[in-house]
């Protein structure tokens, strides 16, 4: 076979698409085989290769020449068109490379088969770079699905992107149910909202932000959250947000159990004397934003020392608590009372005057003066001293208001205690 001193342009072309193409006859011998294809037998010129078998030039193991031959019979003989992955092991470098083979009949002007055309696309990097996605994927999920947080993504169509197994578990749903599908779809919808409100901002800012959340679960406990979201893009461009919420439920309970023990008297379960002072202060500032009266008692146990020293510590403290439980019965729920000292009380009573502060004071009195404490110690009474005032337009903080009460206690004391003293106000 000669050939044209100048190859035309479509063999040009055949041998710049980046493909292994030949053709061969009936008996697999070369009828065509482009430059890749030449390179790959061994650097050989076209005409050194045509009337030749791929089998002359490349040793094959049996097995694999075996199933090849197999493969160019179902194409020659059966006039299939086949199109499969292959792998090569290359002789010159030793590298296995993986191919895209198609191989399809040739036939003439009468539809008999005359010879075979072959295309094989080199996707060795492809199938490499496949792999390592694959993987690098699988790692993701693996990490994703086993961390503690609710991971997902939402986009800017409030439509879930992705959703991890924790979620899926949280929400009772198969991840499948939750991509693709709308946040009101999937939350109560003023949580959707809330949440979704929280999104835009932090798409609209381009900011992650940090927060605590709460969620029922799927068994309608409450959870809370921490939360971190950073906004993203997605490969398609719609914005979005990656969402990273971690359980903190077990540590949220805890602190707020601190916070609670760090608040209150653990003897009586009353305030303790730190967050009623705070508590007063905020609402010192509430009445005077509001022109409100507001009224504080301060008492005092008389002569607990004595009790203390005949019966003992311990019953002591169970005549503490029980005091307690008395300042408690007579409560408005705006009243706050506090265990401010070893026996000494405070109540805080917003909206109430002097004469009204006054007749509490009064009846808690009678009220100590009546505990029976029998069950403690057969025929103990107690009584207590009170001494009440008013918020006055010329105390700065709350410890003025604290001062004028105590100096009211004092009096109580030395009028002879088990008696209530009002100090008024210059203003009273
Ligand atoms: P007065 O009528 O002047 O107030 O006399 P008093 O004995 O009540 O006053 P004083 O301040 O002398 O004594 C207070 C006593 O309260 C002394 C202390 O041992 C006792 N006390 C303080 N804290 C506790 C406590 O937590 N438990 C018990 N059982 N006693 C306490
Ligand atoms: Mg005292
Ligand atoms: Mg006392």
């Amino acid at each position: 076979m000669s050939l044209p001193a100048h190859p035309d342009p479509y063999r040009l072309l055949l041998d710049e698409v980046g493909a292994f193409v030949y053709t061969t006859d009936l008996q697999g011998h070369y009828t065509y085989a482009n430059q890749l294809v030449l390179d790959l037998l061994g650097g050989y010129r076209l005409e050194d290769v045509l009337g030749r078998a791929f089998g002359d030039f490349v040793q094959l193991p049996d097995a694999v020449g075996a199933a090849l031959r197999e493969t160019d019979l179902r194409v020659l003989h059966d006039g299939e068109t086949l199109a499969r992955e292959e792998s090569n092991l290359i002789r010159a470098t030793g590298e296995l490379r993986t191919y895209w083979s198609i191989k399809k009949p040739l036939r003439d002007a009468a539809g008999r088969i005359t010879g075979m055309l072959g295309i094989s696309h080199d996707i060795t990097e492809k199938k490499r770079l496949e792999d390592q996605l694959r993987q690098q994927k699988e790692l993701l999920d693996t990490i994703l699905d086993n961390t503690d947080a609710l991971v997902y993504v939402k986009d800017v169509n409030r439509r879930f992107r992705y959703a991890n197994q924790p979620l899926s578990q949280m929400l009772n749903l198969p991840v499948e149910r939750i991509v693709g599908r709308r946040d009101t779809e999937l939350l109560p919808q003023a949580l959707a909202d809330k949440f979704w409100a929280q999104d835009q901002a932090i798409i609209a800012s381009g900011q992650r932000q940090t927060s605590e959340e709460s969620l029922c679960d799927a068994q309608g406990r409450l959870r809370h959250y921490w939360s971190v979201i950073v906004p993203w893009q997605m490969p398609d461009g719609l914005a979005a947000v990656i969402g990273l919420s971690t359980d903190i439920t077990e540590l949220h309970e805890l602190k707020e159990q601190l916070q609670q023990q760090a608040s209150s008297d653990s003897l009586t379960g009353l305030a303790n004397r730190r967050s009623f002072w705070e508590q007063a202060e905020r609402e010192l500032e509430r009445s005077r934003r509001h022109g409100q009266p507001l009224a504080l008692m301060t008492m005092d146990i008389d002569h607990f020392k004595a009790v203390n020293d005949a019966h003992g510590h311990p019953m002591g403290d169970h005549v503490l608590r029980a005091f307690a439980a008395c300042c408690q019965s007579v409560l408005r729920s705006t009243d706050l009372c506090a265990r401010t000292g070893g026996e000494e009380f405070c109540i805080l009573l917003p909206e109430t005057d002097l004469a009204g502060a006054g007749a509490i004071a009064e009846r808690l009195r009678a009220l100590v003066a009546a505990l029976a404490l029998d069950a403690l110690v057969p025929g103990l009474r107690i009584s207590a001293s009170f001494g009440v005032t008013l918020l006055a337009a010329g105390d700065g903080g709350f410890d003025g208001m604290f001062l004028r009460a105590d100096r009211a206690l004092y009096t109580a004391k030395r009028s002879g205690r088990d008696c209530v003293v009002l100090s008024p106000t210059d203003a009273d």
